[in-house]
């Protein structure tokens, strides 16, 4: 196979892909996550509890972590990162909280170091883009946003 029909196949598996964790979808109401939990009701993913003979499906977020698919990705790296390490982690675990608690779907995957910094992923971009803001506004620091992909996808970088 050359190169260009191979680019082309990933396209469309990365295409086919989207598909699967689109969040706009229209599942039947209320339909609940076998996962998670998570709710969906009136045209919206909540943590409501569902009445009895809810539908069944496995949301998008935890489609995404299954497959290891992540929506954004936040690099941490910097000296005052290392030294602060725990702090910045319990700041950035609260903001998933508060997002998570209205966005079902915005959730974080893993926390993960590499060679010199670390990185975070998440199932939603808007919670990406929080942590990211958070960071700056508490830390200053360097911060970039990169959004690909229609704005479907963002990483997000972080440096002190
Ligand atoms: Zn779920």
């Amino acid at each position: 196979m050359d190169r260009s029909m191979h680019g082309r196949k990933d396209r469309l598996i990365r295409e086919r892909r989207h598909d699967t964790y689109r969040e706009r979808e229209k599942w039947p109401e209320p339909t609940r996550c076998t996962e998670c939990n998570a709710v969906f009701a009136a045209g919206r993913w909540s943590w409501t509890p569902p009445a009895k003979d809810a539908h069944k499906t496995v949301c998008p977020a935890c489609r995404r972590t299954a497959d290891r698919y992540p929506a954004a990705t936040i690099q941490l790296a910097g000296a005052f990162f290392t030294e602060h390490r725990e702090e910045i982690e319990n700041l950035i675990r609260n903001v998933e909280a508060l997002e998570k608690a209205d966005h079902p779907l915005e959730r974080i995957m893993t926390i993960s170091d590499e060679d010199n910094h670390t990185v975070v992923t998440t199932t939603g971009i808007h919670v990406a883009r929080r942590i990211g803001e958070a960071l700056s506004r508490s830390y200053k620091g360097e911060y970039r946003l990169r959004y690909s992909d229609g704005e479907k996808n963002l990483r997000v970088y972080w440096e002190r």
